[in-house]
């Protein structure tokens, strides 16, 4: 992992390479509140993006990580079609703050009101509808409230019916059809995006491989959808199949696993794929694999969160999500017509959006 600081590089000029607004960073020892907002770019809107909890080795490993979340959730919203910017936040986990979480995720929320909603926050790993309840009581900035208070609830399974779609969308470039009858698909993680995926494809007829660190998980999952579970990540790289999906965690697509695959595309939930953007999605290409970018295709749950914005109708938040199909195969297409990865095709597609609307936005006096 990049380090953030180093003996040569302060934190302002990582921060500029990464190209970010505003870094805000919380701090409650009270609760025991250690916690960086970022805000990446506030171009299209205010900066959505989720708020997750870990027990980050280093205060540096917090900080690398909700830069390149924020980043990301910029890319992610510009690419599917939203007015939001990028932004993430981190709370630095420890025995501390699984002690009193309605207090740490308040006094979270009042950190994110004194934004006065640039930026806007959700659920993300290790923070639930609960959590996100308790935000909701400090600040009317949060979505992904729980349905019963008039929000969305959980954003997974519409982030599944996205990766859903793209991957019909990328059967339909590869093959010329779209059905998922008969399709050996390996899915890696089945929590929440994973057993939705799972549960989607197996009603088209698919036939399923899956595989969970969480081995009672997996066979639970499997029971469900009469999948074959696989012993050990090695096998969920290697096992034949025409779809790989990762949904567990990130940067499981490099050097290392890339020459191992037996597949022909990938679609996936999981954040940040691509251990090294440029070079994995290279590799990729010269294998002849067809990659569905991340952030193009998890759009999802973000589409369902930003739908609440404007009072909560599941049916329009569908009708968007939907989209993601036409615009994979838009991306897909650029990137064939232009001889580049689709992960750049993507990047670009996403970051001309952000210049258009850049443009257009000087006129609104
Ligand atoms: P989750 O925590 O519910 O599920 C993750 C699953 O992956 C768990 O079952 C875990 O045991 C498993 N796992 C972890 N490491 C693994 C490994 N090395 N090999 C195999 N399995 C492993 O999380 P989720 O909400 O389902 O999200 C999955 C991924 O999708 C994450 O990367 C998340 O950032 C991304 N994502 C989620 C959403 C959403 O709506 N929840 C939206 C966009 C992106």
């Amino acid at each position: 992992m990049e380090q953030v600081q180093s003996a040569t590089r302060s934190v302002f000029e990582v921060i500029e390479d990464y190209g970010h607004e505003e870094i805000v960073f919380c701090n409650d020892s009270k609760v025991g509140l250690k916690a960086i907002i970022a805000i990446h770019n506030t171009v299209l809107g205010p900066a959505l993006g989720g708020v997750r909890m870990w027990d980050y080795p280093s205060e540096e490993a917090a900080l690398t990580d909700v830069l390149r979340l924020s980043r990301g959730m910029t890319l992610k919203a510009a690419a599917a079609g939203l007015n939001l910017g990028g932004g993430k936040a981190v709370i630095i986990a420890n025995k501390e703050t699984l002690k009193n979480k309605e207090m740490l995720f308040r006094r979270f929320g009042q950190f994110v009101h004194s934004l006065g909603g640039r930026y806007i926050t959700a659920e993300d790993v290790n923070v639930g509808v609960k959590e996100v309840a308790y935000i909701r009581m400090e600040t009317p900035y949060v979505t992904g409230i729980p349905r019963s208070m008039g929000g969305s609830g959980d954003p997974s399974p519409f982030t599944a019916y996205g990766v859903y779609l793209a991957m019909k969308a990328l059967l339909k470039e590869e093959e010329g059809n779209e059905s998922l009858r008969g399709k050996r698909v390996v899915i890696k993680g089945v929590g929440k995006v994973g057993s939705s995926l799972a549960e989607l494809l197996h009603k088209e007829g698919a036939v399923l491989y899956l595989y969970d660190i969480d081995k009672a998980r997996a066979e639970a999952v499997a029971k469900k959808v009469n999948a074959e579970v696989l012993q050990n990540e090695e096998e969920a790289y290697t096992t034949p199949c025409d779809i790989y999906a990762p949904c567990a965690l990130g940067a499981g697509l490099n050097a290392r696993t890339i020459p191992m695959l037996q597949c022909h595309i990938i679609a996936g939930a999981a954040n940040n794929q691509l251990e090294d953007e440029e070079r994995d999605a290279q590799l990729l290409k010269e294998r002849g694999i067809l990659y569905g970018p991340d952030f193009l295709i998890n759009a999802g749950g973000l589409i369902n969160v930003a739908t609440e914005l404007e009072g909560y109708n599941e049916q329009r938040s569908r009708e968007q999500i939907e989209k993601i199909y036409d615009h994979t195969l838009e991306v897909v297409r650029k990137a064939k017509e232009e001889g580049i990865t689709t992960h750049e095709a993507a990047v670009q597609w996403a970051q001309q959006r952000i210049a258009n609307i850049g443009y257009l936005k000087q006129y609104n006096l």
